[in-house]
Parts: structure tokens; C-alpha cells; sequence
């Protein structure tokens, strides 16, 4: 396949990507992005956002995205809604390949973030998309006036349950601790509700249901108690993992697999080759924060073209 040459390729199209996009086109350096057959990010699928700041009001997610978008080809983005599916990072310039194209790209913003993990029982996998979701805002309309479970104890799992309750009579929260690691005010809202009720210290054994999620097994930990529980959908919310298989034996990374980057830089183990947003940072994972690395790894990339050219 033919190579395009250009000078940025972002790989990803979340707020890291889109803001890297931003820096890189007013910088002038034309950049192309491989938004993903699934673009956006995780904010595609997040009711209101409440947190990033110049939105006193919050916006959802996907209409924030919208405008991130608009905001990085008003300068020059030139975006493919394609997956990356192969990178070659072993001379410069590097080669990424969609399905649609290939590229020659001076230099690579990664900017590939994260998605959902499950648990990982055969029922869970079996009645996924049959009452199992990892996404309330997708699915929740799906099951109105159904009783409905989440799993997991921190924003996420408390931003599903206050947001099913649009929907649901009732909500179960199974956590595998008695103590929520999510954020103080989320916490509150949802020990409050009056139709949000805690399992606690409780692990699902076993997704019920043979065709469709007709309820969820769980476990108490500390007793060794099991609880059937009636529900219509059981949405998973217990964190996230990097996506970064594509990068693997090419760019370092930890254990979990987040993209390692030289502290206080986005530089990864690779020269000319950039990190940013969740794919890199295991700790915050934050819109804004993607954003903020988005714009170091454009920044990084200019500098480094200059030195470089
Ligand atoms: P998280 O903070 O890592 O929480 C994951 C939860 O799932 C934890 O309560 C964890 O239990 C539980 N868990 C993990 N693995 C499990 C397993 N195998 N089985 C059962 N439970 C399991 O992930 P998150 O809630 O997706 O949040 C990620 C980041 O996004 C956070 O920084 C969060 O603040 C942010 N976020 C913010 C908002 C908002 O402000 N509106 C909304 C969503 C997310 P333990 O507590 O026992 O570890």
C-alpha cells in the first residue's frame, strides 16, 4: 500500500487526541488522526459531564466531543474514522496502517486511551448484550421500569447507578469492599438515593439467566453467604484498561500495560513517538487530564520536529 507522508499521525480521537490535534494543526504541522471506528473516547458513552471546567452547567459527553472535533479541523485536522491496525516504530519515519491507508508519519502522538474491564465469568460473556452492558448510558433505556444491578465502587459504578434510576424502580450496587473508592460528592448522591441499594462486600459468582439476565449470583467475602438477586440488567463498572495492544514489544509499558512515558513528558521509550491521555496515566484518567497530556505530547512533538528537521 501506498504511504502518505505526514509530519503528525495522532492515533485516537478522546481528549488527548483531539486536543494534540488542536496544538499540532494551529502549530501548523498539518496533523492526520486515526479516529477509531469507535471515536470519541470514553466520553461517548458519559451522561454529564460535570467536571471540566468552563461548563458550569456540565455537557454531555458526546456533544463535548462534537466540539472537540469541530475545534481540531477548524485548524487543519485532517481526520480518517478508521482503526490503526498495525504500527511500525522501528525507523523513522514511522508506518501506520489503517485498513483504508498506510502513513509515513515523521512523528506519533499515542493517544489510544481505555476501555471497560469485565470480570471475567463465562455467564458475564454468554449474556453480554442480553442483560449484560458495560455501559448504563447505552443501554439503561433498554430495561425502563426493570430492576437493574451494577457492579464496582467507584465514579463509574455510582454514575450508572444514579443515571438507571431515570429508568429503573430499583438499583443494586454490588461492591467487593464496604467502603466506596469512589469520589465523595458520587458517593453521597448515590447512599442517598432513595432507589439505590448497596451489596457490600460482595462478588458476582455468576451472571443468572439462561437466553436473557433473569438475576445475579453474588458472594459475601467476609461470610461466604450467596444472594440471588431478581434483576432484568447487570452493568458491569469496575475500571478500565489501556489500549495498548497494537504498541506491545515496541513501546514500554507497566504491568497492566499503560504506555510508559519519560516523567513530566510524554516522551515514550521511542524517539519521535508520543503518549498521552489514559493510555499513559494509570492515576488521574480524567478528561481534563487528557486533554492537558495531549497538549504536552503536541507540544513534545513540535519541539521534537524542529530539533529534528
Ligand atoms: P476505578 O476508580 O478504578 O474503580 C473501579 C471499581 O471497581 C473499584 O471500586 C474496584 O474495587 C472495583 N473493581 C475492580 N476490579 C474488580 C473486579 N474484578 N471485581 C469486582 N470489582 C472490581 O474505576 P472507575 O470507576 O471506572 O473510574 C476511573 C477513573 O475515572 C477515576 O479516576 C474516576 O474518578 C474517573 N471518573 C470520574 C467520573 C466523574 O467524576 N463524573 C465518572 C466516571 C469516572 P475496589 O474499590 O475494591 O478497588
Amino acid at each position: 500500500m501506498d504511504a502518505e507522508r505526514v509530519k503528525v499521525l495522532i492515533i485516537g480521537s478522546g481528549p488527548a487526541g483531539y486536543t494534540a490535534a488542536i496544538y499540532a494543526a494551529r502549530a501548523e504541522l498539518a496533523p492526520v488522526m486515526l479516529a477509531g471506528l469507535t471515536f470519541g473516547g470514553q466520553l461517548m458513552i458519559t451522561t454529564d459531564v460535570e467536571n471540566y471546567p468552563g461548563f458550569p452547567d456540565g455537557v454531555s459527553g458526546p456533544e463535548m466531543m462534537d466540539m472537540f472535533q469541530k475545534q481540531a479541523e477548524r485548524f487543519g485536522t485532517t481526520i480518517h474514522f478508521e482503526d490503526a491496525t498495525s504500527v511500525d516504530f522501528s525507523k523513522r519515519p514511522f508506518r501506520v496502517e489503517s485498513e483504508e491507508r498506510a502513513f509515513l508519519a515523521d512523528c506519533v502522538i499515542v493517544a489510544t486511551g481505555a476501555t471497560a474491564k469485565w470480570i471475567g465469568l463465562e455467564s458475564e460473556e454468554r449474556l453480554t448484550n442480553r442483560g449484560v452492558s458495560a455501559c448504563a448510558t447505552c443501554d439503561g433505556a433498554l430495561f425502563r421500569d426493570k430492576e437493574m444491578a451494577v457492579v464496582g465502587g467507584g465514579d463509574t459504578a455510582m454514575e450508572e447507578a444514579l443515571f438507571l434510576t431515570r429508568y429503573a424502580p430499583k438499583v443494586t450496587v454490588i461492591h467487593r469492599r464496604d467502603e466506596l473508592r469512589a469520589s465523595k460528592i458520587m458517593a453521597d448522591r448515590a447512599l442517598n438515593h432513595e432507589k439505590i441499594e448497596f451489596l457490600w462486600d460482595s462478588a458476582v459468582d455468576e451472571v443468572l439467566g439462561d437466553e436473557f439476565v433473569t438475576g445475579v449470583r453474588t458472594k459475601n467475602l467476609k461470610t461466604g453467604e450467596t444472594t440471588d438477586t431478581a434483576v432484568d440488567a447487570l452493568f458491569i463498572a469496575i475500571g478500565h484498561k489501556p489500549n495498548t495492544e497494537l504498541f506491545r514489544g515496541q513501546l514500554e509499558t507497566d504491568d497492566v500495560g499503560y504506555l510508559k512515558v519519560e516523567p513530566g513528558t510524554s516522551r515514550t521509550n521511542i524517539e519521535g513517538v508520543f503518549a498521552c491521555g489514559d493510555a499513559m496515566d494509570p492515576v488521574y484518567r480524567q478528561a481534563v487530564t487528557a486533554a492537558g497530556t495531549g497538549c504536552m505530547a503536541a507540544i513534545d512533538s513540535e519541539r521534537w520536529l524542529a530539533e529534528n528537521e
